[in-house]
């Protein structure tokens, strides 16, 4: 696959008919009419003066079109710089001044917000959700491809910001085709398959793994525009359409389990059920697999590198709390968080992936990207994690999370499980705080279950008799929810502030 762009083209050329998204209660959309629209707005973006290398920012809602704004965007050799619709203000200031795209793309009603980035010299278009916007003012058709390297930058796209703030990670047309293929590969993704796109189109997860899967395929998607309990069912039991795979987040399949429409008629047209961006429960994936017969596959990855590691589609079990192994190409080691030497299998440490996947480094920030690389190229992950003897990597949480208290490491990741076990709970989060003797005391911040909940003694006591003492929480707060991003992460800095002055 030379690149994403090419990939989809030559699929549109072959199938020009076929459908490429279902949207459900308002028809169908081929690959020839999605690429006619992609051929419009390049036609927009040339006229708008994007040159080879020029960022074009996208904050729009999710719609096929904005789909075809990432391919018109490859195609003239652009680069793709999608943002989180929730973003506002203060946000958007920081992204378009470090990006200083050439132009930004956005929902029709925000417009008049950015008639000043206007006056700064970034060109304002509007694109809606249901096909209005300056966008698609061009009617002819721009046919040129631009003539991309490789290594060239293909999108930028900023990190969840759940550890500080986001930082923009410069992908390469390599990195995203070579991510791609291995993907389609693993889980033997064909035009066979209709995915059940529910995930936002701002991120790796729904727009990298997603969509570029679905369009180098010439496979086909059922595009909703959020997740929806309801949705998701209905899309997985309408026979006409024959939906076949879902990618989703762990909440997705939380939600799912909540249904008592869910069951093994439901899930009997599909072939594979896919996780990732966070931690699935055990529990969950247990439950599903108990309700479906489907052993949901969990894999790893984040924004600087797409996927790293995927628990086998065939040969082997899906292991609940693993991410399973390193994808082909992927090279995945565990290095001592200090010294930075390889540790022995079987040891927790940092998490080192090396591979074509790997970006290119930080967008302005030549510092902080040379600090995230070893010399022998490997990429510092900051995620912890450690390797069972077949070889199946587990997450026990980030380095970033690691509490130090009195001078001993605690992984949140072991507590939390021993927590989420007690009767009552919901879930927890725990996290190290500053504390006058032990430099960081240990918290545990819990939500409890509907039906009510143990106190702060019945949790300790359990845990007593389970943890040595030093990794025993000296306090647990109750909270309704835990604090999370869009993605369903849980941000613990959030936590941590706001638990800071506990112990003091
Ligand atoms: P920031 O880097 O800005 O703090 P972020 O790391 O959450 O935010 P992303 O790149 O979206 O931004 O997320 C990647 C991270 O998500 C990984 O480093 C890892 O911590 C977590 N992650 C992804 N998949 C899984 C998984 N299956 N299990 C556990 N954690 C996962
Ligand atoms: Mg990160």
């Amino acid at each position: 696959l030379s690149g994403i762009y090419q990939g989809f083209l030559a699929r549109a050329e072959e199938q020009p008919d076929k459908t490429l998204f279902h949207l459900p209660g308002s028809g169908t959309l081929s690959y020839a009419e999605v690429l006619h629209t992609s051929r419009r707005i390049a036609t927009k973006l040339i006229g708008d003066g994007v040159k080879q290398g020029d960022r074009v920012a996208a904050q729009v809602e999710k719609s096929p079109e904005a789909i075809a704004l990432y391919l018109a965007t490859l195609q003239i050799g652009g680069v793709y710089l999608p943002l989180n619709t929730a973003y506002t203000g203060a946000e958007m200031d920081y992204f378009m001044s470090d990006a200083a795209p050439r132009v930004l793309v956005c929902d029709p009603s925000q417009a008049a917000d950015h008639v000043q980035r206007g006056r700064d010299g970034i060109v304002v278009e509007t694109l809606g959700t249901t096909g209005e916007g300056t966008l698609l003012a061009a009617e002819q058709e721009h046919r040129d491809i631009a003539q991309t390297r490789p290594e060239d930058p293909g999108a930028i796209l900023y990190t969840s910001g759940t550890t500080g703030r986001s930082k923009g990670a410069v992908l390469t047309h390599e990195n995203l085709a070579a991510n791609c293929v291995s993907l389609l590969q693993t889980w033997e993704f064909t035009a066979e398959d209709v995915l059940i796109h529910a995930l936002p189109i701002f991120h790796i997860h729904g727009l990298f793994v997603a969509v570029n899967m679905t369009l180098t395929a010439g496979a086909s998607m059922v595009w909703l525009p959020k997740f929806d309990v309801a949705d998701v069912l209905d899309a997985m039991t309408n026979s006409a359409v024959g939906a076949t795979v879902l990618m989703g987040v762990p909440t997705f399949y939380t939600r799912l389990l909540g249904s008592d429409r869910l069951g093994e008629d439901t899930c009997s047209n599909m072939r594979l059920f896919v996780s990732g961006s966070a931690p699935l429960l055990a529990a969950d994936h247990e439950a599903f697999q108990a309700r479906t017969g489907h052993a949901i596959l969990e894999r790893y990855g984040m924004t600087e590198t797409g996927m790293n590691t995927s628990n086998p589609y065939r040969g082997g079990p899906r292991r609940p709390g693993t991410v399973g192994h390193p994808l082909p190409g992927v090279e995945v080691r565990i290095t001592d968080r200090e010294t930075g030497e390889a540790l022995p299998q079987g040891e927790v440490g940092i998490i080192e992936v090396r591979g074509p996947n790997v970006f290119a480094g930080y967008w302005n920030m030549p510092e902080k990207t040379a600090e995230e690389f070893r010399e022998d190229g490997f990429f510092i992950t900051g995620d912890l994690g450690t390797l069972d003897e077949q070889g199946y990597l587990s997450i026990v949480g980030r380095d970033k999370d690691l509490v130090i208290s009195g001078g001993f490491n605690i992984y949140p990741k072991e507590v939390e499980g021993l927590i989420d076990d007690q009767p009552g709970v919901t879930e927890s989060a725990v996290i190290g705080v500053p504390h006058p003797d032990l430099g960081e005391g240990l918290v545990a911040v819990v939500v409890p279950a509907p039906e009510g909940a143990p106190d702060e003694a019945q949790i300790l006591g359990a845990l007593a008799g389970e943890l040595a003492r030093f990794k025993q929480p000296r306090a647990v707060r109750f909270v309704d929810a835990l604090p999370r991003n869009v993605m369903g992460k849980v941000q613990k800095a959030e936590l941590r502030k706001q638990y800071t002055d506990l112990f003091s």
